[in-house]
């Protein structure tokens, strides 16, 4: 942790074809995807975080439980159906995106994309957040979910929210 040199990354292309001294990880066809998928993603995280993956292997979104979940862009991040054959592409993961910026991976991971790397290593953290403070929520009882009307509500701010005029 921490040594990461430039000289480590792999930079892959679109097509599978890569540059550097080793080869990209298997998982790199799910950023490829989304890229496709996605015009506006420019950066792509992909965390083996413990809340989120705690989740994702319970196969459990996140609920509105708090308003933050607007941060990734919808009320809950859905699991994704497929078991997370490191191969294969996202698709349901995709079909499940609508206008999210992150989702679990059933049984493997989270995965957001954003504009910068600094706008989604932001979200990916928050979801990771959001998964301890549900955790945490849920030892002491069933948290009191976000209308719908409230939730929308706060999507709506969320829209221009960190946005100068
Ligand atoms: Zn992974």
């Amino acid at each position: 942790m921490g040594g990461l040199r430039a000289d480590q990354i792999v930079h892959p292309d679109l097509e599978g074809r890569w540059e550097g001294r080793a080869a990209p990880s298997s998982e790199w066809r799910f950023h490829r995807d989304i890229y496709r998928q996605r015009p506006e993603a420019q950066a792509v995280v992909h965390a083996h975080s413990p809340f989120a993956v705690s989740l994702a292997c319970l196969r459990r979104g996140i609920p509105a439980f708090h308003y933050m979940v607007a941060v990734a862009g919808g009320t809950s991040v859905a699991p994704a159906t497929p078991p997370s054959a490191p191969r294969r592409s996202p698709t349901t993961c995709q079909l499940r995106w609508e206008d999210r910026r992150a989702c679990h991976m059933a049984n493997h991971e989270l995965v957001a994309f954003g504009e910068t790397l600094d706008q989604v290593l932001a979200v990916a953290l928050e979801v990771e957040g959001l998964c301890h403070q549900y955790w945490r929520a849920g030892l002491m009882g069933e948290p009191v979910l976000l209308s719908d009307a409230e939730m929308d509500e706060v999507l709506e701010r969320f829209k221009t929210y960190g946005k100068r005029r």
